[in-house]
């Protein structure tokens, strides 16, 4: 049986040109962004970007220099953390040693049924709303555990679960999956896609790994020093990145860029085609350096015409060994152009 629906209403977040300064270090240099109500927005970006700070400044723990921050129609730029309803989750989960799972979980909601005797929560509904969380997120056989007496997943299950019994308008969570190991991760990330679909809350996560926002985010943003690089649909960022610094980010493996007569040229190891004759592609000349073997294919590396490299990724067919000469065809509407300053040309 599937437990019942937590119901949250979902905010949209908007910021507006918010600045942030640490002494000399520019943390966030105007931040333009809107996180769309309901949405599960992943900010990436390399580390020391802003990330975290946005994160926080959205919280209320840290305050902007300048701008404007708001959730739904409310400007909440100089609001108490408690006065934003907004849930934090952090990256060491935090949880009471001394507290059960049921203690923990309930933890908010005990304390705010004893300030607000009348109209905060009762003992019963306290219980049917842990009870509720704890099958929502697989808990119910470890409520009389102690934290100390669960694993790393469990535990950040347990914090979800406090985060989420408050039923905040807002969830934020920062690098929630960076003290997993791979294979955990793997599963702790269809997890948050599920809750967050069940929830139907909007979702914000900090992370610095792109595969786990590409593959997460239904909106996604990049930062680059303090600012927003793009924001959008993965799909969107992936085929048509709006600089070389976002096309050089998103991807695994990275886009091949060269110079080309005053210009970067861009494309994907996917869109390199080997032995193609196409007329409709760039040929580019190359000699074959080293090859690796993926299963179901080659990743192939080679030497370009300007010195640097490329990589093919390319499926069976003719077994290629280094020094080979290779012709690779990239097809016209694959490849991304940009101009001197980094930015995507048409
Ligand atoms: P990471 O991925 O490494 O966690 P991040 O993208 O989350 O990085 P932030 O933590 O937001 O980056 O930090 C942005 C910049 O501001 C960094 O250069 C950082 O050193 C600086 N910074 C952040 N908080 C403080 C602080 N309290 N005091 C001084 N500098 C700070």
């Amino acid at each position: 049986t599937s437990p019942p629906r937590t119901t949250h209403t979902a905010a949209q977040v908007e910021l507006a040109g918010v600045t942030r300064t640490f002494g000399a270090v520019v943390a966030l240099a105007g931040v333009d962004l809107t996180i769309p109500a309901g949405s599960l927005t992943v900010i990436v970006g390399p580390s020391g970007c802003g990330k975290s700070t946005i994160l926080r400044t959205i919280a209320g723990l840290d305050s902007p220099d300048g701008g404007v921050l708001r959730i739904g129609a409310d400007d909440v730029t100089s609001r108490s953390p408690g006065e934003r309803d907004v849930t934090m989750v952090f990256q060491d989960y935090a949880l009471f040693p001394h507290m059960t799972v049921e203690g923990n979980i309930s933890f908010g909601l005990r304390l705010q049924a004893r300030h607000d005797r009348r109209s905060g929560p009762k003992r019963e509904q306290i219980r049917t709303r842990v009870g509720d969380v704890a099958a929502l997120l697989g808990l119910e056989d470890l409520l009389g555990r102690r934290p100390a007496q669960l694993s790393g997943g469990q535990r950040q299950r347990v914090a979800l679960a406090r985060a989420i019994v408050r039923r905040p308008s807002l969830l934020l969570l920062d690098e929630p999956l960076s003290a997993l190991d791979p294979q955990l991760r793997a599963s702790a990330r269809a997890e948050i896609i599920r809750l967050h679909r069940e929830l139907g809350t909007t979702l914000v996560l900090v992370t610095h790994d792109q595969q786990e926002a590409l593959s997460t985010a239904t909106h996604l943003v990049v930062m680059e020093r303090g600012v927003v690089a793009q924001s959008g649909s993965p799909d969107e960022l992936y085929r048509r990145p709006a600089s070389e610094f976002v096309a050089a980010f998103l991807g695994s493996p990275p886009m091949n860029l060269h110079d080309r007569g005053g210009l970067r040229i861009g494309w994907r190891p996917t869109d390199g085609q080997l032995e193609s004759r196409s007329a409709d592609a760039l040929p580019i000349e190359g000699v074959v350096e080293s090859c690796e073997y993926t299963g179901d294919g080659q990743h192939v590396r080679c030497t370009g015409p300007d010195g640097g490299f490329m990589l093919v990724q390319r499926e069976g067919e003719r077994w290629l060994v280094p020094g080979d000469s290779v012709r690779v065809a990239v097809p016209t509407e694959r490849l991304h152009r940009f101009g001197p300053d980094g930015t995507r040309l048409s």
